[in-house]
């Protein structure tokens, strides 16, 4: 089966490397043209447009970082959309709002197509090792068919049934990150200005009921005030926090803390963190 991926950023070139490594034949495009460089070295297609990539796939994978990016290289005669027929599939692994995966999923069946979406939980690491968590709905039958590929990519794969309930799930697990990376480096800055050393705050936490991989990854560093290359960028948080409300207004939940952490991420975008980890939050709490 030939396969395609458009958006190769930090996520999707790790994950359309999977897929190359695997022996797969793949085609690919990115707006920025170097980062296609490692693909095609490694043995994969390059396509002028995202049509080109739909056009030689039978199914296309995009991972793009905002509803207005998955836009632009799906709509349009350059778009994927214009590529698809009755014989593909276009599954959709980027992490956007309900409406604009069924408008997708609309717009693939307008050309006879099948549509997945199939946002994913776990960062650089798990996109590297093939260990993501993926939240698929839409399509069952091009599930069953992406199913093989996806296990390239991820350790943990669910079906959720119709197109918007993977974004839905994947809002309200984001919003959850944020508000804990919130509240571990509250819990740090103020360690540090009680006088006490934050690592024995990390040590108490990591000896409890409250243990988990994102402390043990991110809280040293926050601790020592280090850097942060991005892994998750600061200002995809912050979209998924926005889109999260959104999301909550309609269905009328109040959301009291991701409003607050929303504010939050809005200040570090304000301080020009944007490109940053998620976990450079900390400099606007530490200030
Ligand atoms: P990223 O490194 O910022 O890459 C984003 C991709 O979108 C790049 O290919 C970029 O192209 C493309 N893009 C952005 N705006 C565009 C536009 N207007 N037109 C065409 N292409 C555009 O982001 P990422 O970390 O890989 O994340 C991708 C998605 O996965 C996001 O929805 C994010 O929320 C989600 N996610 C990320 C992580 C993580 O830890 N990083 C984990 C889970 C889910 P260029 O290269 O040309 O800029």
């Amino acid at each position: 089966m030939d396969l395609g991926f458009v958006g190769l950023g930090i996520m999707g070139s790790a994950m359309a490397m999977n897929l190359v490594k695997a022996g797969h034949k793949v085609t690919v495009w990115n707006r920025t043209k170097e980062k296609c460089g490692p693909l095609v070295e490694a043995g994969a297609d390059l396509a002028s447009t995202p049509r080109g990539v739909a056009e030689a796939s039978d199914i296309v994978f995009a991972m793009m970082a905002t509803p207005c990016a998955v836009k632009s290289v799906r709509d349009g005669e350059d778009g994927i959309i214009a590529g698809l027929d009755s014989a593909r599939g276009y599954v959709d692994m980027s992490t956007i709002d309900a409406d604009t995966s069924r408008d997708s999923y609309r717009l693939a069946h307008g050309k006879g197509a099948l549509f997945l979406e199939a946002p994913v939980a776990g960062s650089r690491k798990p996109a590297e090792e093939g260990t993501l968590t993926i939240m698929a709905a839409g399509d069952r039958k091009l599930f069953d068919k992406s199913l093989p590929f996806l296990e390239k990519m991820g350790r943990k794969i669910l079906f959720l049934g119709e197109a918007g309930n993977g974004s839905r799930l994947k809002l309200a697990n984001n919003l959850v990150m944020g508000a804990m990376l919130a509240a571990l480096c509250e819990g740090l800055s103020l360690t540090a200005k009680s006088g006490l050393d934050p690592l024995q705050l990390l040590e108490v936490l990591d000896s409890g009921a409250m243990a988990n991989p994102m402390f043990r990854l991110k809280g040293g560093i926050i601790a020592k005030g280090g850097e942060f290359p991005a892994a998750f960028p600061l200002k995809h948080m912050q979209k998924d926090l926005r889109l999260a409300l959104q999301l909550a207004d309609t269905v009328g939940q109040p959301l009291f803390s991701t409003a607050a952490v929303n504010e939050l991420f809005k200040a570090a975008l304000l301080e020009g963190l944007g490109e940053c980890d998620f976990a450079a939050v900390s400099r606007v709490i530490g200030k």
